[in-house]
Parts: structure tokens; C-alpha cells; sequence
């Protein structure tokens, strides 16, 4: 394996050849170790006279810190099995601790046979525990396999035989502390400034920053002065500081992101309206028919796999069942066409109605064709728009069949399938959005996502509040439709 490194113990007075198998054997040997701690003391006659709950606490094993003293490093705690009797006793299960993360962070402390997710995961428990205590510690090792842990202080002044050694364990997949010196013989310094990464530093702060988002770098500066005892560069603050902003924005999208989905699936009506170039857009529609933006998302260019991504994980993130019962509205744009086929194989796509005209008015401009052509979009009935659709003939043959080669199915509402409670034949709700945020996109990238994202907050609460006045179960939008509806008929 790997080469040997030479460790001085200066506290022993003794030189250690360690070799990387060290971390291996170690495994064997700690467990000898805590089956020989229960052993002898599930012995003790006076605990089994106890009653069983005193029998299993006896199976958490509990670390005398003496055990280790005088103690060279090799000279691991351990018992060689020297008569059958260890036999049966080997089953007995004892389990090592856990490291627990609901601990604060200054009562963290390593502890021997303590098992952790990661090396990075103990390795920020020793930051904790070193800068709490005030101890200074140093990594002598630290990758992906293993960590070894050592007092910082001066050697020749302290001879500190604080050291910890942790690595993988063979029978699990857990880090774990295989041996431990858990006593310090040096004075503390509060020097640790080196562990405080820019990471740890965001997480002190990260309550603060919601309190106080515009908080100095210098301020930051001396409350660690005073909180920790040791100073800490500007530059490593300022890096904290993007950090900790980083960190609430990402709470914080998520919040809103949650909302605007769970929004879409218990409120709005089943369809989405697909559009955009640079700045892709999915917009919906809810119960009172108002705009209502559900996803956005900047890209270099609105060719296949760019959309094709952005379904997949609006697919995902709404739980649309391969477009079970959903409709979606958007222009020809052939990628997207593909794509929507792939991703959301059951949709209705319906072609924006107003996409198909701008194209028909560019051959077969004039009032009267227009009128023809909406009245045709709008049929209700076959028969209706197999009736529009002659008068249009009759006027021009050639105006009939460019309609007729444009797929009247996906851009006409008698073939829209019922139940969708949607007779979009636009995409009105995209080209809302795009108006609303017109301004917003002569800005660079993020101050129009920051405008975007404000005016969505703006919206949601305005629409809430709107909802809160609101007498009836039913929204005014369809009340209002209907009365309309009821007054046509009368
Ligand atoms: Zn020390």
C-alpha cells in the first residue's frame, strides 16, 4: 500500500513507524477493544443483579479517557481471546454512537468509535470542537479515506498527545473514529482561525444576514473577534459573506419555487403555455383565469435539447404523467413540437391560433379574411367549421388550402377535447407575461431575474389578498361567464 511515513511522538519518547495498513488493522482492534469493555462489565455481578434496563445501557459503550494514558499509539486497547468463554460473549451486540448533527456546534466534540456520513462531516465536527474549546488542532492527513488529527500547539513546548485517527469501517460504510487521545496537555490559544473556512463562517452568520442583510465585513470581523478570539482575514469575509448570501437565496427560492408549484396543482386550470427564445417560459392559467407564471428559465438558444430540458423538469418538478389530461399551447416551433411529443407523450398541443393567422395574413391579408379565419378558430362544431371553412373557399381556394395544410386539429376548438375546462385557442397567457415583463428584459441577466422574481412575488400576494375578499366558492371569473352565458340564451 502506501509508503511509510515516520511520526514522532514526542510525548512518548518514541518513534512510530506508520504505514497505511495501520488504518486497516486499526478496525479489528477497536472492536476487541469495546467488546472488551462490556465483557467485564456485564461480569460485574452487582450490574447483573440490576434490572435489564441497567444491562442494556451497559451495551453503549463508554470510553474511560485513562484507559489510553500511557499508552503508545500502537499499543491499542485491546484483548486477545484467550479461552473459549469469549465465544458466546462475542454476540453480544453493542453498538457504536452516531454522530448527531442537532448538537450545537459548540458542544460538538469527537468521540471515540463515534461513526460519521464523511471525513468532511468529522472533520467540520473537529472545527467546532477546536474552536470552542479554544485547543488548536492540525489535519496531518485528511482525503477521501482517512483523517488524522494532531494537537497544533508547539512540540517541544507541550508535548501534547492529543490525536485522533479515523478512517472507513470494513463492515459498513460509515467514518469512524478508530483511536483517540482525547487529552490535551498544551494551553488553550484560541489560534484556530485557519479551520474557520468561508463555509463555516456563512453558517455562524446565516441568522444575522437574515436579520441584517447589508451586514459589514467589518462588523462580521469583530463580532468573531470577540466571539471566537481570533481574527480572521477581510478577504475570507467577504468570500463568507457571498456565501451566507448565497445560502439564504437558495432557502429562499426554494420557498418560493414550492409555492408557485403546489399553486399550479391545487388552482390552476389544466393547461400551460409554452413560449419564449432566450427566456423560456411556462405559464398557466388558474380557477379565475388570470395569468399565472409557473416557470422561467434564461438559455442561449430555444433549440431542441434546451426545451427539451426545461419539460423534463417541468414534467418533473408538476407531476404531469406524460400530459394525462393537460393541454399545452404554444407556436410551431419544430424542436418544441418534437420535444413536447417526447416528454408529455399524452398532451393536447394545441397551436396558438394567433401564431397560424399572423402566418395566413402575411399571403391573405384583409378584414374580411380575418373575420373568417377567428370564426373558423372558434367553431364549436364540425359541421360549423366544415361551413366556415367553405365560405372561405368560395372566396379564395388557395386561402382554404393553406389553412387545411396547418393542421386545423390543434388550432381549432371543435377538436379540442372536453373536460379540460380550457377553450384557449391562444396562447394569451404567455404573450400576458412576455408584455408584463417587456420592460424587465432590456435589463442584464440577473437584474431581470431579480425584476421578474419581485413582480412574481408582487402578483401572488396581491392575487392572494384579492382572494381573501372573495364571498363564494366559486372564483367571479366563471360566475361572471356564466351569467354571461345565461343572458345570451335568454
Ligand atoms: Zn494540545
Amino acid at each position: 500500500m502506501g509508503l511509510p511515513t515516520i511520526t514522532f511522538s514526542l510525548a512518548l519518547g518514541t518513534v512510530i513507524m506508520e504505514t497505511v495498513d495501520d488504518f486497516d488493522t486499526i478496525d479489528v482492534e477497536l472492536d476487541e477493544f469495546f467488546k472488551h469493555k462490556q465483557r467485564s462489565r456485564c461480569k460485574d455481578e452487582f450490574l447483573n443483579t440490576l434490572t435489564d434496563e441497567a444491562l442494556d445501557e451497559c451495551t453503549v459503550p463508554e470510553i474511560n479517557l485513562n484507559d489510553f494514558e500511557g499508552m503508545s499509539e500502537d499499543e491499542a486497547p485491546q484483548e486477545k481471546q484467550s479461552d473459549s468463554e469469549g465465544e458466546d460473549e462475542d454476540k453480544l451486540q453493542f453498538q457504536y454512537s452516531t454522530h448527531d448533527l442537532k448538537v450545537k456546534w459548540n458542544n460538538m466534540k469527537p468521540v471515540l468509535g463515534e461513526r460519521y456520513e464523511s471525513p468532511h462531516q468529522l472533520k467540520l465536527c473537529f472545527t467546532n470542537y477546536s474552536l470552542s474549546r479554544g485547543y488548536p488542532i492540525r489535519f496531518k492527513k485528511c482525503d477521501s479515506v482517512r483523517l488524522l488529527a494532531v494537537c497544533a500547539s508547539d512540540p517541544e513546548k507541550f508535548q501534547c498527545p492529543f490525536v485522533v485517527r479515523a478512517s472507513w469501517m470494513s463492515t459498513e460504510r460509515s467514518f469512524q473514529i478508530k483511536k483517540m487521545v482525547e487529552q490535551h496537555t498544551c494551553v488553550r490559544n484560541f489560534r484556530s482561525a485557519n479551520l474557520m473556512d468561508a463555509t463555516w463562517i456563512a453558517r455562524q452568520f446565516l441568522k444575522e444576514m437574515i436579520r441584517k442583510p447589508n451586514v459589514k465585513c467589518k462588523e462580521m470581523q469583530a463580532i468573531i473577534q470577540r466571539r471566537f478570539h481570533c481574527k480572521v482575514s477581510w478577504s475570507k469575509f467577504y468570500r463568507a459573506k457571498c456565501r451566507a448570501i448565497s445560502l439564504i437565496d437558495g432557502k429562499l427560492s426554494d420557498h418560493y419555487a414550492n409555492a408557485i408549484k403546489e399553486g399550479w396543482k391545487v388552482g390552476c386550470q389544466r393547461v400551460i403555455g409554452l413560449d419564449g427564445s432566450e427566456l423560456l417560459t411556462a405559464i398557466g392559467r388558474d380557477a379565475n383565469d388570470h395569468v399565472y407564471p409557473i416557470a422561467w428559465v434564461v438559455v442561449e438558444i430555444d433549440n431542441k435539447p434546451n426545451w427539451q430540458w426545461f419539460l423534463e423538469l417541468l414534467h418533473d418538478d408538476l407531476e404531469l404523467q406524460g400530459g394525462l389530461n393537460l393541454c399545452v399551447i404554444s407556436d410551431q416551433h419544430k424542436g418544441l413540437l418534437e420535444d413536447v411529443k417526447v416528454v408529455l407523450p399524452h398532451v393536447e398541443h394545441r397551436q396558438c391560433a394567433r401564431h397560424v393567422y399572423a402566418n395566413f395574413r402575411k399571403v391573405f391579408s384583409g378584414i374580411e379574411f380575418k373575420n373568417m379565419f377567428w370564426t373558423v378558430a372558434k367553431s364549436t362544431v364540425e359541421g360549423d367549421f366544415e361551413l366556415n371553412m367553405e365560405k372561405i373557399r368560395e372566396v379564395n381556394p388557395a386561402a382554404y388550402d393553406h389553412l387545411m395544410a396547418r393542421e386545423p386539429k390543434s388550432w381549432c376548438m371543435t377538436f379540442f377535447k372536453s373536460g379540460m375546462a380550457c377553450e384557449a385557442v391562444e396562447n394569451r397567457m404567455a404573450e400576458c407575461f412576455n408584455a408584463i415583463i417587456l420592460d424587465a428584459r432590456k435589463k442584464p441577466l440577473l437584474a431581470m431575474l431579480e425584476e421578474i422574481r419581485l413582480y412574481m412575488m408582487e402578483m401572488l400576494f396581491n392575487l392572494k389578498k384579492e382572494a381573501c375578499k372573495w364571498v363564494n366558492n366559486v372564483c367571479p371569473g366563471p360566475i361572471k361567464k356564466m351569467d354571461e352565458f345565461a343572458f345570451d340564451i335568454n
